[in-house]
This record gives C-alpha cells, sequence and structure tokens, in this order.
C-alpha cells in the first residue's frame, strides 16, 4: 500500500480513539465525503452556471444551481455563491468586492476571538491592504456594544466584518446592525462557527440585520472544506449590484475554477442540515457545552466571559500562571485534542498564548450527552491538576526548549497515558460517521 493510504489509515484510528475537542472541527458523513471523493474534482468550471468558460459543465451547472439554491432556501435570502475556496478567501472577495485599498474596515480583534481576516494587524492581507480598526472585549465582560458605537462613529469604515473563533457568549446582532446603519457602513456578518447553531434555533441568527453572511461550510455545518457567501435583502436593496460584485470578486477577482467535487459536498451538507435531526444535534451541542462549562467551573477553573452560550469555551489559565502550550500537549496525550487559544486582555503572544479553547460540536455528532461531559471534565481537570508543577519560562527564548523537553517528558507518561485507555474505552460506545 502507498505510504499516504498507511497514513490516513493511521489518522482515521487517532480521529476514532480520541476527543476531537477543537472547536472548529467536525466529522463529515460518508455521503459528504464521498461527494468530495468524487469525479467531479477531474472537471474545470470556471464561470457560473450558463457562463462558464469551457465545455462540458451541464452537469456541474446542475449540481452548483442545486447547492446555491439549498442555501438560499435554508438561510431564507435572495443570493448564494457556493464557490469560494475556503472561510479566508471568502472574507477576502466579499472585502474586495465592497472596499477599495486604502478603506477603512473594522472587526473584532484576534486576541478576543476574531479571524485573521478581520482586519488582524501588519501580518494579514485585511490588515495591511485595508486600514484596520479593531475593538476588543474586556476582560471578562460580554462585548461593549457603546464603546463599539463610538469607535464606528469615530472611524466610519467602510465595512464591519464581524465574527468569532472563541467568543464564547451570544452577538447581539441587533446591535451590530444599528450602529452599521448608524454610521452607514455595510456589517458583515462571519458565522463559520456558529452556522450549525444558527440552523438550529440556538444562536442568535444575523440574517436580518447583516447585509452579507459568510461562513466556512467545515466546522458546526459538517460539509467539506470549503464557505459560502449570502447577501440578505438588506444588502440587495442597499445595492442592486451586490450580487454581481460578489460573483466578480471571486471569479476573476480572487480564484480560478471552482471545486465542483466541494460545491456538491457543500449541497449534500446542506440537504442534511435542513433534516429535523440537525436541529436535535444543534441543541445538543450547546447542551454540552454548557454541560461541561459547568463542571470546569466547579472544578475551580475560570471561563472567558464566566460560561458559555454556544458550542465553545475558553479556559483563562492567567489565575493557575500556567501555558495553553502546557495543557494542550499534556491533553493530547491523555486523548483529548484540543488547542491552547488568546484569552482577552493576554499578554502573552499567539503563539504561548494563556487559554485553552475546548468545543462539542465533534463530540456530539458522535451522539455523547450531558454524561460524557460529566467524564470529560473529570479528565481534563486531572490532567490540569497533574501538569501544575510546569510553568513556562518567563524568558521568551528559553520557552520553545522547555516545550520540547515537556513534550518528551509526558510522551510516555503512565497517568497521563491511563487517561487516555479511559477515553479510548469512551469513544469505542460512540461511533464517527
Ligand atoms: C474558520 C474561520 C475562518 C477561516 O476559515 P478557513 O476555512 O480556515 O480559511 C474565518 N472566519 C471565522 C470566524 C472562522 O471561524
Amino acid at each position: 500500500m502507498d505510504k499516504v493510504f498507511e497514513l490516513i489509515k493511521k489518522e482515521e484510528k487517532r480521529q476514532k480513539e480520541t476527543l476531537m475537542m477543537i472547536p472548529s472541527e467536525n466529522y463529515a458523513s460518508k455521503a459528504v465525503r464521498e461527494a468530495v471523493g468524487s469525479v467531479l474534482m477531474n472537471k474545470y468550471a470556471e464561470g457560473y452556471p450558463g457562463r462558464r468558460y469551457y465545455q462540458g459543465n451541464k452537469i456541474i451547472d446542475e449540481i452548483e444551481t442545486l447547492a446555491a439554491e439549498r442555501a438560499k432556501k435554508l438561510f431564507g435570502v435572495p443570493y448564494a455563491n457556493v464557490q469560494p475556496y475556503s472561510g479566508s478567501p471568502a472574507n477576502s472577495e466579499v472585502l474586495f468586492a465592497l472596499c477599495e485599498p486604502g478603506d477603512t474596515i473594522m472587526g473584532l480583534e484576534l486576541a478576543s476571538g476574531g479571524h485573521l481576516t478581520h482586519g488582524h494587524p501588519k501580518v494579514t492581507f485585511s490588515g495591511k491592504y485595508f486600514r484596520s480598526v479593531q475593538f476588543g472585549l474586556d476582560e471578562k465582560g460580554p462585548l461593549d456594544y457603546e464603546k463599539i458605537f463610538k469607535l464606528a462613529k469615530l472611524e466610519k469604515p467602510k465595512l464591519m466584518l464581524i465574527g468569532t473563533t472563541s467568543y464564547p457568549l451570544a452577538f447581539d446582532w441587533k446591535k451590530f446592525a444599528e450602529i452599521a446603519d448608524s454610521v452607514g457602513t455595510w456589517l458583515v456578518a462571519d458565522v463559520s462557527h456558529v452556522i450549525g447553531l444558527i440552523i438550529a434555533g440556538v444562536y442568535p441568527s444575523p440574517f436580518n440585520y447583516a447585509h452579507i453572511v459568510t461562513s466556512t461550510t467545515h466546522k458546526t455545518l459538517r460539509g467539506p472544506r470549503g464557505a459560502v457567501i449570502l447577501a440578505t435583502n438588506k444588502g440587495i436593496k442597499k445595492d442592486p449590484e451586490l450580487p454581481s460584485k460578489i460573483d466578480k470578486a471571486i471569479i476573476p477577482g480572487m480564484q480560478g475554477g471552482p471545486h465542483n467535487n466541494t460545491t456538491a459536498a457543500i449541497a449534500v451538507a446542506l440537504e442534511e442540515a435542513g433534516n429535523p435531526s440537525f436541529k436535535t444535534y444543534g441543541k445538543q451541542i450547546v447542551r454540552n457545552a454548557k454541560a461541561l462549562a459547568k463542571e470546569l467551573m466547579k472544578g475551580g477553573l475560570t471561563l472567558v466571559g464566566g460560561g458559555t452560550e454556544c458550542h465553545l469555551m475558553v479556559v483563562d489559565l492567567r489565575p493557575l500562571e500556567l501555558s495553553g502550550n502546557v495543557i494542550a500537549d499534556a491533553l493530547e496525550v491523555a486523548g483529548i485534542v484540543a488547542n491552547r487559544n488568546s484569552v482577552p486582555g493576554d499578554l502573552m503572544p499567539p503563539f504561548y498564548p494563556s487559554g485553552l479553547r475546548l468545543g462539542t460540536p465533534a463530540i456530539t455528532t458522535r451522539g455523547m450527552k450531558e454524561k460524557e461531559m460529566k467524564r470529560i471534565a473529570e479528565w481534563i481537570l486531572k490532567v490540569i491538576d497533574y501538569v501544575k508543577p510546569y510553568k513556562l519560562p518567563s524568558k521568551p527564548e528559553a520557552r520553545n526548549q522547555f516545550l520540547k523537553a515537556f513534550r518528551a517528558k509526558i510522551e510516555k507518561d503512565k497517568f497521563l497515558l491511563g487517561i487516555a485507555e479511559e477515553v479510548k474505552d469512551l469513544c469505542r460506545n460512540f461511533p464517527v460517521p
């Protein structure tokens, strides 16, 4: 067997035997994976249905139309584009559709849960090609909309790109819309993380408030790696040219041929998300997150925002003087795969942040419920307690070496591997799709 397939087998085993708790990850269905691996990937289809640059696209046209129609129906919007290669390209395309280089854009800062593409300064295209103004989260609390309003009035952004990868509380889209309307700016909601929860009705929907909604399709939507750009009536009313501006920003603006296999898989995922069982799934994600958060707080951990209203939570490790790197590495040995994350007001750089991000979408797909969350919380608390003595050196140049030595030390640690065995036992009862 080609080594690649041996490695895929190994990865399949890893996904089966460990707890996938990175909130942006999920298990796609077999149908979704079949569409991704289909012959559709052999075809070039630059352009849009009915206006392609290549012959032989009658069937691809039907597939792309089906995907876009399903998206429009599911979200109740007049415009959907299913071609963006992924979430980051989708956001770039919206920015270039509506702004000129140098225009002011506004978004939530990275440390507070914003995405790189929301105007993160210096190192990203969104921070380099546009004049980016960012707002943050106060140490503990919910977003301060009054402060955001003042900033918007002062800076008059052309576009607000609002979304988050780690903010544990619900957004007030109505307030964002009021701010955007009062300064006459575009409001773009990036719901990549929470789209599945919005479908299930357990997270506030931006569809009545934002002009444009972008989302990845591989997170809580459980589809292939890809993205959609949706425009609401509000946006199309404000600018009837909006659909063609977005179409053109994608191709010829930023992309060539669409990934038709992905498009088909998006169509499959949208159909699955339209089933009543998907609503049950979305509700259980939040129930599980709340149950897990409660247990972790009972165990003495501090959570950003004091808990969760969605599918994820961020443990603030600063009160324990612990590093996100140390905890995430130790949890991985114990079979719990999460990721380190910045916390609001973090003085540490993003590579060595002071938080741990945990999410429930993937383990909920496996059928786990509140009872299992209790066990998982116990394991997490045990691991954190166990590695408490390991403090990241304050000297930046010593950190990498320290972590390398730490990983080598815990790799064969009996206590952590013992938990990994218990995790494996639990996983056996919850098959992956
Ligand atoms: C995941 C995510 C993205 C980027 O998606 P990629 O597919 O990784 O490029 C953008 N915005 C938000 C809010 C996200 O969560």
